[in-house]
């Protein structure tokens, strides 16, 4: 495969490196001690076009390649992986979701202001008993005709409090399994539909994630995306898509935490020479720039096979689960290259490695991506 990035793709690539250092790494410490993430970061984030880069320009997005976004996500998670969920989750599972699978009118009066980036949207899967077994949902939206009546709890909902929109999974035909899921778009401030508090995280801390709880909560029947019954199969495609840019934000992690790694081995001395001098120490950095270089490959691929219309399930798992370990790896040991330095929050690198450990686990966990890539290469 051939990854020769054209003009506009390094456009996008260096743009979102710029953004990250001008915007995003003032601040970042403070925002990752006091979990806080301010409003006007998220409007520049969407006057710059990135909480809709692959939607169609007619619903107000940049209509760009996945490749692209894939781009901008590893720039993003280098500085800052609180932005970049909140870029993942609005550009892959919501904005995608919506316009692949959304009616007309659905995307006129969402999909416009969450790809430009006026409102922010959240995907609520997760339940307290439904995590890895997404087909345990106890949500339920029952049919009242024009209408559903929808109760139940949602875990861990990134955009949880900031959003304005949710597309939510709910069971309604409990005899049907996975075939009677449906999802919905519910919005902020419908009757019955309670925010809970926010949890206190390892990392990604400047991201809000929150329960969410439906008592009674009316949504109407045009809310529904797809038909009936077709909630599961949407969660499960939106998904697919989604790791695609979990996958670019570990990747995005790795990097940053090499680049530091880098960086400081050349500046500081022990032994009377430069730590990079010491073997040890120039042998971690050659594996993590080899591991990387790898994870980007599989990064691009699976955004390529994406943007060519094959199938990403597979490409897609791989890649996750690969950039998620590098992630981990390397930026452990980044913390250990910068010694004392890397324990503390001034150098990034602890937070990059509490960052990076949420990429083992949300949009579903390496295990779960090894029980696709085996399912995958089992079937033929
Ligand atoms: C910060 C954060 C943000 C999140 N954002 C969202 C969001 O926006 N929307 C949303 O819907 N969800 C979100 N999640 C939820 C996330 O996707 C789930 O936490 C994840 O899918 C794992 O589910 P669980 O926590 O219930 O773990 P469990 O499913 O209980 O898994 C526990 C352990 O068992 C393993 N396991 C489970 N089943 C198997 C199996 N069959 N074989 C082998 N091992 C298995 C898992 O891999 C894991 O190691 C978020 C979670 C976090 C922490």
């Amino acid at each position: 495969m051939d990854f020769t990035l054209s003009e506009e793709q390094l456009m996008i690539k260096q743009a979102a490196k710029d953004f990250a250092q001008s915007e995003l790494l003032p601040g970042v410490i403070e925002r990752d001690e006091t979990q806080t993430f301010p409003n006007e970061l998220v409007q520049k984030m969407g006057q710059l076009g990135f909480l809709g880069m692959m939607v169609n320009e007619k619903y107000g997005g940049s209509g760009l390649d996945t490749l692209s976004y894939v781009l901008a996500m590893e720039e993003l998670s280098k500085v800052d992986a609180s932005a970049s969920v909140m870029v993942s989750v609005n550009n892959s599972l919501v904005c995608w979701g919506l316009e692949t699978y959304g009616t007309e009118a659905q995307k006129e009066k969402y999909l416009t202001r969450l790809a430009s980036g006026e409102i922010i949207g959240a995907f609520c899967l997760s339940e307290p008993e439904a995590g890895s077994d997404a087909t345990s949902q106890k949500t339920t939206a029952i049919d009242k005709g024009d209408h559903y009546i929808l109760n139940g709890t949602k875990n861990w909902i990134t955009n949880g409090n900031r959003a304005e929109v949710y597309l939510v999974i709910a069971q309604t035909h409990v005899e049907k399994g996975h075939h009677g899921i449906n999802a919905l778009i519910v919005e902020k401030g419908m009757e019955g539909f309670e925010i809970g508090p926010k949890e206190n995280k390892l990392g990604i801390r400047g991201s809000d994630t929150h329960s969410l709880l439906f008592n009674d909560v009316k949504v109407p029947k045009e809310n529904r995306i797809g038909e009936d019954g077709f909630g599961f199969k949407f969660a499960m495609k939106t998904l697919a898509g989604g790791r695609i840019g979990i996958a670019a934000q570990a990747l995005g992690i790795a990097a940053g935490a090499y680049e530091l790694a880098l960086q400081y081995s050349k500046q500081r001395k022990a032994f009377g020479t430069e730590i990079a001098n010491h073997q040890a120490i120039a042998f971690k950095l050659a594996d993590m720039h080899t591991k990387i270089q790898a994870a980007r490959h599989l990064v691009y691929q699976a955004a390529c096979d994406k943007d060519a219309k094959r199938d990403y399930t597979l490409s897609g798992a791989m890649a996750k689960l690969y950039a998620s370990e590098v992630a981990m790896e390397t930026a452990i040991e980044a913390v250990q290259v910068h010694g004392g330095n890397g324990y503390v929050k001034d150098y990034h690198v602890e937070r990059l490695m509490r960052d990076a450990k949420i990429t083992q686990i949300y949009e579903g966990t390496s295990e779960i991506q090894k029980i696709v890539i085996s399912r995958s290469i089992l079937k033929d």
